[in-house]
């Protein structure tokens, strides 16, 4: 999810409640340059975390707020994990995450008000549909 006032994510939140969130344990705050609360995460392998109840079916990251499609935010936008800044609006699993929860695929001008942040991608972890 990606939160900016202008973004469109600010009206979905399909990606929280579709994927599992997982990461390198090192981005939660029971490390010291963590910063992902670690009471909202689990531990999933020696090296990964994930974000609680993305492991569930159907899966729903703790930290989402509001309802899929309406009004949603994130309540540690500001800590959230390099898997979370990771996937941007208008990307392949963005479309998956959208049409689980019958939303359509975002259009171009939708895509277009956003500025693509780079800084963070090559991390272990990621949201994906399959088991660690
Ligand atoms: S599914 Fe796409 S539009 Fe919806 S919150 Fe995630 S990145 Fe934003
Ligand atoms: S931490 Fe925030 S951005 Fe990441 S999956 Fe959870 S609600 Fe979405």
């Amino acid at each position: 999810m990606k939160a900016d006032v202008e973004s469109p994510c600010t009206g979905c939140g399909a990606c929280c409640a579709h994927f599992r969130v997982s990461f390198y344990w090192g981005e939660a705050d029971d490390h010291p340059d963590g910063t992902v609360p670690a009471a909202l995460t689990e531990r999933i392998s020696p090296f990964l975390v994930a974000m609680r109840g993305t492991l569930s079916e159907p899966p729903r990251c703790v930290a989402l707020q509001g309802e899929v499609g309406g009004e949603v935010g994130c309540a540690i936008y500001a800590q959230r994990s390099s898997s979370c800044r990771e996937l941007l609006p208008g990307e392949d699993k963005c479309v998956r995450a959208r049409q689980r929860h019958g939303l359509p695929p975002l259009t171009d001008a939708q895509i277009g008000k956003l500025s693509v942040d780079h800084d963070a991608r090559g991390r272990a972890g990621t949201h994906s549909d399959s088991a660690p």
